[in-house]
């Protein structure tokens, strides 16, 4: 089995790369890829913990992009994540993000909630910050009983202290990680459209500006919905990729290395026509890279 969607401390997930390879070591993966958001800063500490290890590490990374529906995720699997269009977009979006982050820091202060930033920050690891952290804190500091209180009432879109945050075209990302040698992979379709028909057409544009696969397998997804998606990535020439979304079991406690909700795992046989397209110089690491 393969997993090519994880998260680390380095984004909004609690386990270190070192655990999260350890852990897929003892699930017996034979491929994984760090996919944290907006962020390639745990790769190399990745890269680090996969060598030697009996699995494939590939270095990704998961961006927002701007949406005509709902959240619209775009992963790069393969990247170059110190390339020059990699670390312009992760500045762009961290600028985007801070500022973001500071106004909803305003906005908590405004109604006597007063968060450190700088705590905010050390969540994060030196990596991305984001509503997440921000949660942490609160309830750090008993302004939530949970980081899920938190959301409902200050952090969620529509609550108290949301500020909404301006991402970058799904071209320019698509762009982004071409040009680092990764391949373009929708993630989660369904958050972004829910509807059979936007989806597809939705998929169809993205493809022409550069989309190489679709994420069919993923813990949100029924069979039918992998099925389904399946069928559509082959009509359109697109390639079948799928991992867990994986956040640790502290935050999603139904969701494992290699096992979705519902027993959803990954077949192998998927990884060779993915790491054909990322090709020999592409950025994976471990025995079965050496090829
Ligand atoms: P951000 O990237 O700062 O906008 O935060 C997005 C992350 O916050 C997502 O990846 C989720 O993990 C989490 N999140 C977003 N909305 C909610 C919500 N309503 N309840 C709990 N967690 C949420
Ligand atoms: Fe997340
Ligand atoms: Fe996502
Ligand atoms: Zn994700």
């Amino acid at each position: 089995m393969i997993d090519l969607h994880l998260h680390s401390v380095y984004s909004d997930g609690s386990d270190t790369p070192e655990a999260i390879v350890r852990s897929s070591v003892l699930a017996g993966m034979k491929a994984i890829a760090l996919t944290d958001h907006d962020t390639a800063a745990g790769i190399d500490d990745f890269f680090l913990r996969c060598a030697g290890e009996p699995l494939t590490g590939i270095a990704g990374i998961e961006f927002s992009a701007k949406s005509d529906g709902g959240p619209l995720h775009i992963l790069g699997l393969g990247i170059d994540a110190s390339s020059a269009q990699i670390s312009a977009l992760v500045e762009e979006t961290r600028m985007s993000r801070n500022e973001r982050n500071l106004a909803i820091i305003d906005n908590l202060g405004a109604i006597g909630i007063n968060i450190p930033w700088e705590e905010v920050l050390s969540y994060a690891h030196g990596g991305i910050a984001g509503r997440p952290h921000i949660a942490m804190a609160m309830q750090k500091h008993g302004f939530a009983g949970s980081v899920q209180e938190a959301f409902d009432l200050y952090l969620g879109k529509g609550s108290k202290a949301y500020v909404p945050r301006e991402s970058p075209l799904p071209s320019k990302i698509m762009h982004a990680i071409a040009a680092s040698g990764g391949i373009a992979v929708l993630a989660h379709p369904f958050t972004w459209h829910a509807d059979a028909d936007d989806l597809e057409r939705g998929i169809k544009s993205l493809a022409a500006d550069g989309l190489a696969a679709i994420e069919c397998y993923h813990s949100s997804h029924a069979p039918d919905d992998t099925v389904e998606l399946m069928r559509l990535a082959h009509r359109l020439g697109l390639l079948v990729t799928g991992g867990t979304d994986y956040h640790g079991e502290k935050i999603k406690p139904d969701v494992k290395i290699g096992r979705g909700r519902g027993n959803m795992a990954v077949p192998a046989a998927l990884l060779e026509p993915i790491l054909g397209r990322i090709g020999p110089k592409g950025f994976v690491c471990g025995k079965e890279a050496e090829r």
